[in-house]
């Protein structure tokens, strides 16, 4: 049995509009491995939120799975959840197995609505006795620094951070084993990103979530926390690799670009200096033929406006699709 906890195979998942379809994330392949932490970055629009989406399999139209098979490890074998229905994966696998934290979680608390409400909710969707979950909620929050008594508070009486925190705690009260942050941080101030962070990691260390996708266009955050970093651009994988690597010698041109074009503390970004990407991403309702980066890219080929690079591994653990390192620029 391998060590991944999920396995993406080529999956392709468009928006279905009236006469066109935007391609958000098209023919991906990837593993996420039990024990780690993926930091997802890319440009805004450039899939990671629908990527998201995707891997809990919360797909509401227009939004549809085309194509490829997501597999998820569940007592010592693998089960096809792609080919079961939002309702199945929902009822066996959501807050079990895999939990999401989507962008602006915050803000959907509704303000009129107790937050010990959505605790029983869920206790309800997994028939689980209230009073037993709330317990649980009470100690979940005293390890996210919340004191309980904020479980019978409405949402607006909470400051942002406090709301994030209630978030996690609530998201993770069945102990899922991938936990997916969508942008978890960007709303927040300094400290209390910190104090996510440290909250997130702490979780992870006692085994409350086992492995996380972090999304984020945060860089620094990203070295501190990840294992590896997946890199995407208009509804691709450019690059996937240990997260070192990839911050000392980032391979794809799209990968430079992106980390060459923050302010961070990296001293290995640092000495390479601030430069930015010409022009902005494509639309993915006509992405450019070939490389879908190649009218952007400094290092473009001839071969790069035809055919599709391939993502595929270069040294081991690290796959990039580019034509820089194919033998099939010659
Ligand atoms: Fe640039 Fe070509 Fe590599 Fe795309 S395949 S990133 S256009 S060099």
């Amino acid at each position: 049995m391998s060590n991944s906890l999920m396995k993406i195979e080529k999956v392709k998942a468009y928006y279905m509009l009236k006469d066109r379809y935007v391609k958000a994330v098209d023919n991906i392949s990837f593993e996420i491995n039990e024990n780690e932490v993926i930091g997802v970055v890319g440009e805004s629009g450039c899939g990671k939120s629908t990527l998201s989406n995707v891997l809990m399999m919360n797909i509401i139209k227009p939004l549809a799975l085309i194509d490829g098979k997501i597999l998820f490890k569940t007592n010592g074998s693998y089960k096809e959840i792609s080919s079961l229905s939002r309702e199945e994966v929902r009822k066996d696998f959501w807050g079990k197995k895999m939990a999401l934290i989507p962008q602006a979680a915050m803000n959907a608390l509704m303000p009129t609505i107790k937050i010990e409400k959505y605790v029983e909710h869920l206790a309800d969707a997994h028939n689980i006795p209230k009073d037993k979950f709330l317990k649980k909620a009470k100690e979940r929050f005293e390890k996210v620094d919340l004191d309980p008594k904020w479980l019978k508070r409405f949402p607006f009486e909470l400051s942002g951070g406090m709301k994030q925190r209630a978030v996690i705690a609530i998201a993770t009260l069945l102990d899922p084993d991938l936990l997916i942050a969508d942008e978890p941080t960007s709303a927040l101030d300094v400290v209390n990103q910190k104090m996510f962070l440290k909250i997130l990691m702490e979780m992870k260390k006692q085994g409350i979530v086992k492995s996380i996708i972090f999304v984020t266009h945060d860089i620094a955050t990203i070295r501190q926390i990840a294992d590896r970093m997946l890199v995407m651009y208009a509804g691709k994988i450019m690059e996937i690799s240990p997260i070192d690597k990839i911050v000392e010698k980032p391979l794809n041109p799209y990968t430079q670009g992106l980390l060459n074009s923050v302010l961070t503390p990296e001293p290995e970004i640092k000495k390479r200096g601030i430069t930015t990407i010409p022009g902005a991403p494509p639309n993915l309702i006509d992405p450019p033929k070939g490389c879908r980066f190649h009218p952007r890219c400094p290092h473009a080929m001839d071969i790069c406006k035809e055919k599709e690079p391939e993502l595929k591994e270069v040294e081991p653990g690290r796959k990039v699709a580019c034509f820089l390192y194919s033998e099939e620029r010659s």
